[in-house]
């Protein structure tokens, strides 16, 4: 049936379960995502809603996302519904991009594109318009973190290089607003693509109301 626990082996699993064994902010958590989703400088949200919190409203329900069949993805969003605690997303299995949602995560499958900066680099994910294979459409979501059209959740190279599972969690969280990389989501190079930090901070996101201003 597949499931959460075939990735059980994985960094993103155990540091999952370790923070909800745990719970424990590292002191700086603050501070980490007022540079990675506040005021981010090499991802793609870096021009939008500058200094202000940018995660997704959840107030009119979680968050429909379009799996593509994909089972790192459907683990993916098990996993990080389970460490919020309450539901993030609205799992829509298969069909992926056929259906072309108002609103709402896409898994793309094969179109992971990378940034013109690091063209030397295998990508093998990245997040995105629909139309647009690396950029962020900035009107993606509203002031309040209401999703305004789909946003482009890409995994697998189209020349078949394969994400890890750990690498489309980490994906879904630049999806949920995580911008710039930091210790334990994927810095330095070479680092897990997320650890124990990047739960801290996905929970801490999710505390935080849409649109504050961060500290300066
Ligand atoms: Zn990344």
């Amino acid at each position: 049936m597949g499931g959460v626990s075939d990735f059980r082996t994985s960094v993103a699993f155990r540091s999952a379960e370790r923070w909800l064994n745990e719970k424990r902010f590292p002191d700086d958590i603050d501070a980490i995502l007022s540079r990675s989703n506040g005021s981010p400088n090499q991802s793609n949200l870096r021009d939008f809603l500058p200094g202000r919190v940018k995660r997704w409203a959840l107030d009119e329900g979680p968050i429909p996302v379009f799996l593509a069949n994909d089972a790192r993805a459907g683990a993916a969003v098990a996993l990080i519904n389970k460490v919020l605690e309450r539901s993030v997303f609205y799992a829509v299995p298969g069909l992926g991009r056929a259906v072309a949602p108002r609103a709402g995560l896409v898994v793309s499958l094969g179109t992971a594109a990378g940034s013109s900066k690091r063209p030397h680099e295998i990508c093998i994910g990245n997040v995105s318009g629909l139309t647009d294979e690396t950029g962020w459409d900035e009107d993606t979501v509203d002031e309040q973190g209401h999703f305004q059209r789909p946003l482009c959740v890409r995994i697998d190279s189209s020349a078949g290089h394969q994400a890890t599972f750990d690498q489309v969690v980490h994906e879904f969280g630049h999806a949920l607003g995580l911008g710039d990389h930091f210790p334990g989501f994927a810095e330095p190079d070479g680092a897990p693509a997320v650890d124990y930090a990047f739960w801290a901070a996905l929970v801490r996101l999710y505390q935080l109301s849409p649109g504050d201003e961060y500290a300066a």
